[in-house]
Order: structure tokens, then sequence, then C-alpha cells
């Protein structure tokens, strides 16, 4: 179903979900590029954060170090209030990460996977701002960026998403596979 629901729904935001691939400022290349500033430039009021592939290496508990640093320095500046991780697999031990060490950033879990667009405008509801003002940071395009297209908030599409290849061959393999497959899709069609 949710496939099928992604797919007539790649088709009818063909055009916005090309707008990720060939607009530059539509792409974050790195974490560390999303600084306080950039968000207030955008008008962000929330910033919610995909984990597989953002954060972390497929399957991780916990964000890398490097996303670790660029989060705390982040909260430092806007508060963990103003973060949100919404993970299609928010597993236990990433809710007890967060929950350790970043108590008040939210993590949604019990909501439709993307992309489904519950989850952000649940969000944007639970924090009071307009769709408008929240954005996703997510590497996939026919998951994050397509449920930031129907829930009507922003994106900002990751690539090159972080991997490990050595611990989960066969997983990173499969998703690099659904990567260039979706690239491929949105190019053609879009
Ligand atoms: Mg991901």
């Amino acid at each position: 179903m949710r496939w099928f629901f992604a797919m007539k729904n790649a088709w009818l935001q063909r055009k916005n979900l090309k707008r990720f691939m060939t607009d530059p400022g539509k792409q974050i290349h790195s974490l560390e590029e999303i600084t306080a500033q950039r968000l207030d430039k955008a008008n962000i009021a929330i910033l919610v954060l995909d984990f597989d592939g953002v954060l972390a290496a497929h399957d991780s508990m916990e964000p890398s170090q490097e996303a670790q640093a660029w989060l705390k320095k982040l909260c430092l500046e806007i508060g963990e209030t103003r973060i949100a991780i919404f993970s299609n697999k928010p597993k236990s031990g990433r809710i007890t990460y967060f929950s350790k060490n970043f108590p008040s950033i939210l993590m949604l879990y019990g909501v439709r996977k993307k992309p489904y667009p519950d989850g952000l405008m649940d969000i944007a509801e639970y924090k009071g701002v307009t769709p408008d003002r929240v954005m996703l940071l997510d590497d996939r395009l026919l998951t994050g960026m397509l449920a930031t297209c129907l829930a009507y908030t922003q994106g900002w599409y990751f690539r090159p998403p972080k991997t490990d290849y050595c611990r989960r061959p066969i997983r990173e393999t499969f998703f690099s596979f659904l990567r260039v497959f979706e690239r491929g899709l949105v190019r053609v069609i879009g």
C-alpha cells in the first residue's frame, strides 16, 4: 500500500520532486552546512531530521560522532525544542539514545511512515507552526522528499547519504539500489 501511494504521488509530484535534484538550494551535502543563521534565513521554525543515511549509516542506534557533535552545537544555538526526529524506523535503541542525550528533541513514533505526510503535519500542529516553517532533511526522494511535497513543508535533500558497507553490505547495497532507482525515475518522469 505504501509503495502504491508513493508511486502514485511521485507521478503527481514529479515536477516538485525533480527540483530536489536540480536546485542546489534544496540540497545539503554535509550537516555542517545547517546553521542557526541558515535556518533563520529560510524562515524555519522546526528542523526535522531523518535518521538512516542522514545522522548515521543504516541500522545504527546512535548518530555518528560527527553528527552528534553537530547536533550538540545546533541545540546550543537554537534549542532542542526546535528539532525533531522522524525516522521510518524509530527503534527503541534510538528512542533511548535521544531521551537520554537530547531529552527535548521530539522523536516521532507510531505514525504512518514517509511518504505519508501525517508525521510532518503532526509536528507542525504539535509545535504550533504553519507547515511551510517546518523543514525535513532526508536522503530519500520517494519517502522523505515526497512527504514534504504532500505535507506542504520545506525539504532539503541530503546527498551523499551516510553509509557503512563494511558493517551492513547487503542492506546498504539494497538502499543504494533504491536511491539509484528513485533518482532515475524522477529524472525520467520529472
Ligand atoms: Mg534515510
